[in-house]
């Protein structure tokens, strides 16, 4: 069994819900023997987010150059990246900061949907579950055609909320709805991400990722991501173990489904 050895979703004290310093993530991470990082903050610009764009990318990007001469010698790399709440709807204000700031990772996620947190039952509040869940297919559809981003994060975020109010996602029932978030996702050449947050979940949540994982490989995504989205440092890494046996039984083979970022990809000189 290959071992998943990047992870390139994680926060810092740069974003207004995590408090570990760089070099705090940096060294935990070379602790688990990662070889890849990308410290991704929020960039946020809803009028509800706790933090208005990325304020201080000046401190973050010399904290990342610290962490990259300090680590580079026991063998990590450390990426620099960003997560972007909704930046089809904010656009403008999105491209600025990825036209000033030279960001290795462009992480993008489905933070809002119809004006409500996806974090929070309001978001579901008035409608059906499976009209929520609909809307927020459509909802990455746009996304993926609207901006341009590397990684779509947490995808099955949604259906936390959705299970706590004990509406957990039929996949079937809305298979077409589902299907068509990934044509437009592998048109694109957006990669999704697997977030090991809630990997091993009971109430069959894993068995309804490998269903959308074998879909967006019949969409033709042959690339995947496998990241912890921590928040805290011992969060790095997080379930990775649990993805390792996950990916196979839904097509993905590894390391070679894996996706690499390009300041690292290594060239393929076997012809
Ligand atoms: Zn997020
Ligand atoms: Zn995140």
């Amino acid at each position: 069994m290959e071992k998943i050895i990047t992870d390139l979703h994680m926060h810092s004290h740069f974003s207004p819900d995590a408090s570990a310093p760089l070099e705090v993530l940096c060294r935990a991470a070379a602790e688990k023997h990662l070889t890849t990082i990308a410290i991704t903050d929020h960039a946020e610009w809803h009028h509800q987010s706790q933090q208005y764009g990325f304020p201080l990318a000046e401190d973050y990007f010399a904290a990342i150059e610290a962490c990259r001469m300090a680590f580079s010698p026991v063998g990590l790399t450390v990426l620099s990246g960003i997560e972007l709440g909704n930046p089809h709807q904010f656009t403008r204000k999105a491209k600025n900061l990825l036209d000033a700031w030279s960001f290795d990772i462009v992480i993008a996620s489905i933070h809002w949907l119809n004006g409500h947190n996806i974090h929070h039952a309001t978001c579901f509040s008035g409608k059906s579950p499976d009209e929520v869940y609909i809307e927020y297919f459509l909802e990455i559809g746009r996304l993926a055609a609207a901006f341009d981003f590397d990684i779509l994060a947490h995808f099955d975020r949604i259906f936390w909320q959705g299970t706590q109010l004990g509406a957990p996602l039929n996949a079937f029932r809305l298979e077409k709805y589902i299907r068509y978030a990934f044509d437009i996702m592998v048109r694109y050449n957006r990669v999704l991400e697997l977030n090991t947050k809630f990997l091993g979940t009971p109430n069959n949540w894993n068995d309804t990722l490998i269903t959308l994982l074998l879909w967006y490989r019949d969409a033709g995504g042959t690339k995947i991501v496998v990241n912890s989205d921590a928040h805290q440092p011992a969060e790095i890494g997080r379930n990775f173990a649990l993805a390792e046996k996950l990916l196979p039984l839904a097509g993905f083979s590894l390391p070679e489904s894996l996706f690499v970022p390009e300041p690292i990809a290594i060239s393929d000189d076997k012809g």
